[in-house]
């Protein structure tokens, strides 16, 4: 849970589990029982950690296809260098097409979306690396049917698979983008103008850094250039530059010298023993000897006792809800 206090910090009220943010899923992740056999694929973390924050769209494929349940399997196969939708064991039966339009009849809630959780492996769900099978052998390249439309239509749109989701960089990085593209439709939807841009670019600049330092400076250049064309034509090549960085998994290398950048605001305010630790607690955690929580922490606390407004409207140090603990794990 967030508190009130807490989002007012940010100038945020919608950070609470009462404005849930809006994901879609495949149905069988919330143990909705649609698979071939019957069966789900229920995941207690999506539905009961995430979804404290996440208000889910359920959707399967191959139900809204009209396939059924109990039903054949289908796989992905190539077919001289065209990847179909194919029955495992009937190959005249092609769903291709059938899952590609069920993506393009579903974009008109697709685009009210801030993410999406899709099952891996699956032909229709997948995002990477489904198996796709060509005579006489199987490769793990392809993308579920239905998925892949998605990500061709919203290709700035935070999505991944459950199974990703169990390794602790890449939830960050996914709950992170989600959190992030949800205040970036927030700021269309009130007064939008270059003040506004600029200052989500300045609020999330720290984030940045901690991906990728050379292209988050580019994208600052790029910015403070883009006066010159209109504000509605420039918002979206801007957002496409800001996921294609946050996408980029953040390193331990780049988490320290972003936590340096910060710590050189309280330079003036600390003393000495307090320099002591800070220095210690980041040198601790470039060392893999704490987690990144641990200097973050220390670092609200100073900024506690010493605000300072460009730190204080910074995302960096409050990404996320703390109740999520991502960064405990980082
Ligand atoms: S993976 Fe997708 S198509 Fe398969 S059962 Fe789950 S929601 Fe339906």
């Amino acid at each position: 849970m967030i508190s009130d206090t807490q989002a007012r910090q940010h100038g945020d009220s919608n950070s609470g589990p009462r404005h849930k943010i809006p994901i879609g899923i495949s149905s069988c992740l919330l143990g909705e029982r649609v698979r071939f056999d019957g069966g789900h694929k229920r995941n207690s973390y999506i539905l009961d950690t995430l979804g404290q924050y996440f208000a889910y769209r359920a959707y399967c494929p191959e139900m809204a296809i009209g396939l059924g349940v109990p039903r054949e399997t289908i796989r992905l196969v190539d077919v001289d260098g065209a990847i179909r939708v194919r029955g495992s064991k009937n190959e005249s039966l092609d769903v291709s097409e059938q899952l590609e339009q069920a993506a393009h009849s579903q974009a008109h809630w697709h685009r009210e979306i801030c993410g999406y959780i899709v099952k891996k492996d699956s032909p229709s769900c997948g995002m990477e690396r489904v198996k796709v099978y060509t005579a006489g052998h199987v490769e793990r390249r392809g993308s579920g049917a239905y998925t892949r439309v998605l990500m061709d239509n919203f290709p700035d749109l935070p999505v991944e698979e459950e199974g990703r989701l169990g390794d602790a960089a890449l939830r960050e990085n996914f709950v992170q983008r989600v959190f992030i593209f949800r205040r970036w439709r927030e700021m269309l939807g009130a007064e939008f103008g270059w003040r506004e841009l600029t200052e989500f670019h300045a609020r999330h600049k720290y984030i940045l850094y901690s991906h990728d330092q050379e292209l988050t400076r580019e994208l600052g250049r790029e910015l403070a250039d883009a006066h010159k064309q209109p504000l509605l034509d420039y918002a979206p090549k801007y957002l496409s530059s800001l996921m294609k960085i946050l996408k980029i998994t953040a390193t331990r290398k780049n988490h320290v010298n972003t936590l340096q950048h910060i710590r050189g605001y309280l330079k003036t305010e600390l003393d000495g023993e307090d320099k002591r630790e800070l220095s210690e607690s980041i040198e601790n955690y470039r060392l893999g000897l704490l987690p990144l929580i641990v200097p973050i922490t220390l670092l609200r606390h100073h900024f506690r006792r010493n605000p300072d407004p460009y730190i204080e409207q910074s995302w960096y140090l409050r990404p996320h809800p703390d109740e999520l603990m991502l960064l405990n794990t980082l």
